[in-house]
């Protein structure tokens, strides 16, 4: 039988050589691990040892007790630190101190504790005393850590702010005593007089003396990091991080370094490169004889670390070094913690470094130029949403900043669509569109939006709404038209007639025209104006202000959509509906369109007034004669369409919404409807009073408008072939698709399969020319989905519609879902809000379904998805594994969907269902 081996608990780290190493932050933690990682590469790293997060384990599950075997391990890993620093734990001669750092597996900045100067005492402190020939700092030293000591292993620590800090008190009476005002001006014998009152404290509050035995205190302070994995802000953390508590914390101890033994010493903290915005220089601070804490704790301001370069050349570079040094190892950017002591730099911690979306992206790309990493890399280390940074507009931070130190910030809503606006207040689309042609900048507020705001919306340079989540309408629409949104900004009291609008729990009333700014990448609503500018890469690529040789960022951004575009496989097209919306979204790198929504062209101008005329026509005569009218709109938008595509697939939705979304609704606006139309106004109320839905989302609409009146499709499919045809024969090339919505039952599509090709051949008889096209369906029914064998009969492309399929496979309207949905999120009963991120076990398991019926049916079936899922990484991932063709999603989205593709690639590798070759680059320049 085989001898059962000691498990192992303790870890050392020192000298040239350490027992543990970088992966094996589970059982070391995060620093326990780098610091013997530092060691391994020949950094120069106090000595010290790591107990593991197993002890941890085994200590909450044992009633605050430990393995029998880790007294022994603890006792020889001492020995080897007093080894290496040629010094004796305890001995009153020659001390060797210790720090007791806790480090879990995942970072918890400040919320557990750390012990420094461990292992002083009344004897000990002789020692130190005449080693460094500076009884003041050796005092400091001792009455730092008593009071440590008394805070976190002996419970003294304030529980809140009300509470006082006991050695806090007796600090203030000595300094009052001694007449002056900083700690830094007592003397040896003020320090030395500390140290006996805080022990006399201990003693009064907790009824025993002050441990002078260092191997208790040493003890005592292992079992208090333990403790602090289960204090309140740590369990808090953990929750909010979704840190397990499983995971348990392990234990450093270290011998300490002084960074507080003269001007010759010092510490600090410092970034291997800059961490807001990416830039490959050496960022951090430090100061002159302190310790560790006193950097972070604000005290005295630090210095700038190139500072350093002067005041000791010499520690400089041997820190430029190991800059250096740990980039190449880690090959990313450090965050590290440093001490000088009389000239000699320890490192004490390095872990990689948090950082902004653009910071993240700028040094992605430059470490591949510098060799450091692979593109590969460089891609999958990158969250696509981090991408926004780099498009939207900005505020200038400072002002924002010294704006919200004012009060002026109002509310915060959600925050739908990112970027920065600022501009004066309209309530009504119509006002917002008056004020935007007298060039002023405006905001658009609202209780919530309609589809007849969308003009107003489009002159507006940002949407706030009181109403509504990150998919409403607003939000939607504001995204795809890369416009700044807050949503669902519930502390707004909008008053429509008396135009102003209050804020709960503010004493302030905003008027129409008054500045207001919203941040929708924050969410935030402050009061006046600020300055904004776009990002370079939209200077470069939509406004040309800016060319693309003089932007480094726009540089950076390139090369990295370059890369993406390399390997991924998936599709990427858009959702646009306006030239140059398409305009748009071809510069960001899209490379078609998969739903060109029609009815969003039925309100421009003159238009929805003849969409009345259509609905509110009695005999089919005169809706022809309405549709007539409308016929060379759309012919011309389509047309505007398919020259910016030029070749690009265009995927055109016929009609979709119920009708009665055309109709007014304010007495005014039916009066003025009956003016114009010559009408009578009752004839018109009772057309919109038969209208009317009990749920319009499942009613009147989608392929059942152009079933029950043939006319309105055979209109579209008219203006689509006429401007296809027109625009073809400038010698442009076009590729239309015309998509039939919310198909049930393949009979459904039949129909309108029929009308559609009928008119492309009249058209193209008429014409004298042939375009070829494809005819497909949205696959937004469960029907459609489990039918999706039958439907292929018909259907030479699919096009997931995920948010009416989400709507429906889950049975709630998306409209209706704000009451109850973000409490499903809050309490977990959903992961997420399904509208953001596709469900992929439930709705996912019919796209799956539906995609693999198709191909069944039709191998080369054509498939996507055009919800607002197209533009979401996590769905993106989920589509690209099903095997899907494309994903489309609104303009300012292509980039992320282009980065999320090829992670989902570089993941998952091709797709199962598609019968690509194995190569995961792809030829493509
Ligand atoms: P946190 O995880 O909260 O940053 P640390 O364990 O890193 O806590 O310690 C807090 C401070 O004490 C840091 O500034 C660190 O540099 C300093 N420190 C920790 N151990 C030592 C040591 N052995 N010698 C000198 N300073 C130390
Ligand atoms: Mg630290
Ligand atoms: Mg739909």
């Amino acid at each position: 039988m085989a001898k059962k081996r000691t498990p192992k608990y303790v870890y050392f780290f020192g000298g040239k050589r350490a027992e543990g190493k970088a992966d094996m932050k589970a059982l070391l933690g995060g620093k326990g691990a780098n610091l013997a990682e530092m060691v391994n590469i020949g950094l120069p790293v106090p000595a010290g040892f790591t107990i593991t997060t197993e002890v941890c384990t085994y200590y909450y599950q044992h009633n605050h007790s430990y393995p029998k075997e880790l007294k022994k391990q603890v006792l020889d890993a001492l020995k080897k630190i007093e080894k290496e620093m040629a010094a004796q734990f305890g001995n009153p001669q020659n001390p060797l101190l210790v720090s007791v750092r806790s480090g879990a597996r995942a970072s918890m900045p400040g919320m557990m504790d750390t012990i420094l100067n461990l292992g002083l005492n009344d004897s000990t402190v002789q020692g130190l005393i005449s080693k460094t020939k500076n009884p003041r700092f050796a005092y400091d030293s001792y009455r730092r850590f008593v009071a440590m000591y008394g805070d976190v292993v002996l419970g003294l620590k304030p529980k809140d702010k009300h509470d006082h800090d006991p050695f806090e008190v007796i600090l203030d009476r000595k300094k009052q005593q001694a007449g002056v005002t900083k700690d830094t001006e007592l003397n040896a014998d003020h320090l030395k007089e500390l140290v006996s009152e805080y022990k006399a404290e201990i003693k009064r509050i907790t009824g025993h003396d002050f441990p002078e035995d260092p191997m208790e205190q040493l003890w005592g302070a292992i079992g208090a990091v333990f403790g602090s994995w289960m204090n309140e802000r740590a369990i808090v953390y953990r929750k909010l991080n979704n840190i397990p508590e499983s995971w348990g914390t392990a234990v450093n101890v270290q011998s300490m370094v002084f960074g507080n033994m003269g001007d010759d010493s010092g510490t600090g903290v410092a970034f291997t490169r800059d961490p807001a915005t990416g830039e490959n220089v050496f960022y951090g601070e430090y100061l002159f004889n302190a310790q560790g804490e006193d950097v972070v704790a604000g005290i005295r301001t630090p210095l700038p670390i190139k500072d350093l370069q002067k005041d000791n050349p010499q520690v400089y570079k041997q820190l430029v070094k190991i800059r250096s040094i740990l980039e190449k190892h880690y090959k990313e950017m450090m965050d590290i913690e440093f001490t000088i002591q009389q000239g000699k730099l320890w490192m004490l911690q390095c872990r990689v470094g948090k950082r902004t979306g653009f910071a993240a992206i700028k040094m992605a790309v430059d470490m591949v130029k510098e060799k450091l990493i692979s593109k590969e890399e460089a891609l999958l280390r990158i969250e696509p949403n981090q991408l926004n940074q780099l498009l939207r507009p900005i505020f200038d931070l400072n002002q924002k900043r010294s704006a919200i130190e004012n009060g002026r910030l109002l509310a915060k809503g959600l925050n739908a669509g990112p970027g920065a606006a600022s501009g004066k207040i309209a309530f009504s689309a119509q006002d917002a569109e008056e004020m935007a042609s007298k060039g002023e900048k405006v905001i658009l507020v609202r209780i919530e939006t309609s589809p007849e705001d969308i003009k107003g919306m489009n002159a507006a340079e940002g949407i706030l709404t009181a109403r509504g989540g990150m998919t409403s309408h607003a939000a939607l629409v504001a995204r795809q038209m890369g416009k700044v949104c807050v949503a669902g900004c519930g502390a707004l009291n909008i008053d429509y007639k008396n135009g102003l609008m209050k804020v709960e729990g503010k004493d302030v009333t905003i008027k129409e025209g008054d500045y207001i700014s919203i941040d929708g990448t924050t969410g935030e609503v402050i009061l006046g104006q600020l300055e904004t500018k776009p990002s370079e890469v939209i200077q470069v690529l939509i406004t040309k202000e800016l060319k693309p040789e003089d932007s480094e960022i726009f540089q950076t951004y390139n090369s990295l959509m370059k890369w993406a575009d390399q390997y991924k496989t998936l599709g990427v097209r858009t959702n646009a509906d306006q030239p140059d919306q398409a305009a748009n979204a071809i510069a960001f790198g899209a490379e078609g369109i998969g739903l060109c929504r029609t009815e969003h062209m039925f309100f421009g101008g003159d238009r929805i007034l003849h969409v009345r005329e259509m609905i509110l026509s009695e005999s089919e005569e005169e809706r022809k004669n309405a549709l007539d009218k409308l016929l060379p709109y759309q012919r011309a938008d389509f047309e505007g369409i398919f020259e910016v595509m030029a070749g690009k697939p265009v995927t055109i939705r016929t009609l979709d919404p119920p009708l009665h979304e055309f109709l007014p609704h304010e007495e005014h606006e039916i009066q003025q409807v009956a003016e114009e139309l010559n009408m009578p106004i009752d004839k018109i109320k009772e057309k919109i009073e038969s209208l009317k839905e009990f749920n319009p989302m499942l009613g009147f609409r989608g392929c059942r408008l152009g079933i029950s009146y043939p006319e309105i499709t055979q209109m579209q499919a008219r203006a689509i072939f006429e401007a296809a045809a027109n625009v073809a024969q400038k010698g442009i090339k076009v590729k239309p698709e015309i998509m039939i919505p919310l198909v049930g039952h393949v009979n459904e599509l039949k129909l309108q399969e029929k009308i559609v090709r009928k008119v492309a051949e009249e058209v193209f008889n008429e014409k004298g020319i042939k375009i070829p096209y494809l005819l497909g369906t949205m696959i937004e029914l469960p029907r459609a989905a489990v039918t999706a064998d039958e439907i292929a009969t018909v259907a030479e492309f699919f096009s997931f519609g995920t948010n009416d399929l989400t709507q429906t496979v889950f049975g709630l309207s998306r409209d209706d879902a704000g009451k109850f949905l973000p409490k499903y999120v809050e309490r977990e009963i959903l992961p997420k809000d399904p509208f953001e991120s596709l469900d992929t076990t439930g709705v996912g398991k019919l796209v799956e379904l539906g995609t693999k019926l198709g191909r069944q049916t039709r191998e080369n079936l054509k498939v996507g998805i055009c919800g607002e899922h197209g533009g979401d990484p996590d769905s993106i991932d989920f589509c690209h594994k099903v095997g899907m063709n494309y994903v489309s999603c609104s303009p300012f989205r292509v980039p992320i969907a282009r980065l999320a593709a090829a992670r989902a690639a570089l993941v998952n590798g091709s797709p199962k269902t598609k019968k690509s070759s194995k190569k995961v680059t792809k030829k493509k320049k």
